[in-house]
């Protein structure tokens, strides 16, 4: 009987993954004994038994062409058997079994115009969410941001120069597909205006009871006998939700809708718990092709706390030692009413404490 393991034919969602690990990773599951960084965007993994699996990682724009793609696979097939793998940041990753082939690998990647790094305490690719390519509810754009900041912060990727890792996400609006509440800067999406009432697209095309349970602070009133809704306008947080229930909200708005940063957020368990990160700057402008007002936001605050953290230091955990009144300062973000929290549970997070640190 074949020692390899039995995957029951189905045709529900992906094929199993098993099937695919690279062969030094499927022997030794469940074996490995630690990993290391070696050099920037180069780190090897050591089992039990001895075996060494070398991981380089390089940077991927998330949104994919199938040529890109190919070219992806054709290299992988040149230099890993075959294999690689997206990671949750969309860097891709190759696995060697040689370290021979590393800096062959590497210079390859170098003349594709595919840069390597992100690794350690550097910026990995920002994950980021659809944008005005592809949702109906965006306040600003996904990759077009994404692409001025990162082009502006290369550095940091391409080298392992700053204190800590340094996770970047971007979502287009507060539905937040890319999980920005998690990362030590998020770039989100906001808008400020209250969906606009299309009269004649409600009453044609949408099913008023729906929209209005749709509505998750009770701000839509419906009036069937016109077929129509009103929206309450103190009441609206400018979600979105009923646009996706009904395309006669539309509540995109070149004025209101721009981008808002927030900061210190991390998944790690690493010194600290888990942390949500909290409002730095509440709104900047939508400012294509190269959003100006947002790209230098957010490499103050990354020359910032590169300048201030201690090794190993994440974003948030900086600032909680230096104080949010230092964080400001610093940075020069000014503080204004909007990063007052209002919200009827907000209490549990408000300092209680004479603890100042200025
Ligand atoms: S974050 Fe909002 S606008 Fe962006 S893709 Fe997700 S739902 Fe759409
Ligand atoms: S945008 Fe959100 S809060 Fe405002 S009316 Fe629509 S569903 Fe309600």
């Amino acid at each position: 009987m074949s020692d390899q393991p039995y995957f029951a034919p189905t045709d529900i969602g992906p094929p199993d993954y098993q099937q695919f690990l690279h062969p030094l990773i499927k022997k030794n599951y469940g074996k490995w004994k630690y990993h290391e960084i070696l050099k920037p965007g180069v780190m090897v993994h050591v089992s039990e038994t001895g075996d060494k699996l070398y991981t380089v990682r390089q940077g991927s724009p998330r949104l994919l062409s199938t040529v890109t793609i190919r070219e992806y696979a054709d290299i992988a097939e040149k230099y890993c058997g075959g294999h690689l793998r997206f990671t949750s940041r969309h860097n891709v990753e190759y696995f060697l079994d040689d370290p021979a082939k590393i800096d062959p690998l590497i210079a390859d990647l170098k003349k594709r115009g595919f840069p390597v790094g992100g690794m350690g305490n550097a910026i990995t690719s920002i994950v980021h969410t659809q944008g005005w390519v592809h949702c109906h509810t965006p306040a600003t754009d996904a990759s077009g941001p994404v692409k001025a900041v990162m082009d502006e912060l290369f550095e940091y990727f391409a080298e392992m120069k700053l204190p800590g890792k340094l996770r970047i996400a971007l979502a287009c609006c507060l539905n937040m597909c890319g999980a920005v509440h998690c990362s030590d800067i998020a770039i989100l999406g906001i808008h400020r205006k209250p969906p606009k009432v299309l009269g004649d697209v409600v009453s044609k095309s949408c099913e008023l009871p729906n929209v209005v349970a749709a509505c998750p602070t009770f701000a839509i009133k419906p009036n069937p006998k016109e077929k129509t809704l009103s929206i309450n306008e103190d009441r609206c947080m400018y979600c979105g939700n009923c646009y996706t229930m009904c395309p006669g909200l539309p509540l995109a708005d070149a004025d209101g809708d721009g981008i808002s940063l927030w900061v210190g957020g991390k998944v790690s368990n690493a010194r600290s718990g888990p942390a949500f990160s909290k409002l730095a700057v509440p709104f900047l402008p939508n400012n294509p092709p190269r959003w100006p007002e947002t790209v230098a936001a957010i490499k103050k605050i990354v020359e910032t706390y590169a300048k201030g953290a201690k090794p190993y230091e994440r974003l948030g955990e900086w600032i909680e030692r230096i104080g949010w009144e230092s964080f400001f300062k610093q940075t020069g973000i000014e503080f204004t009413e909007q990063h007052i929290d209002d919200f009827k549970l907000a209490q549990k997070s408000f300092r209680s404490t004479t603890q100042f640190r200025w």
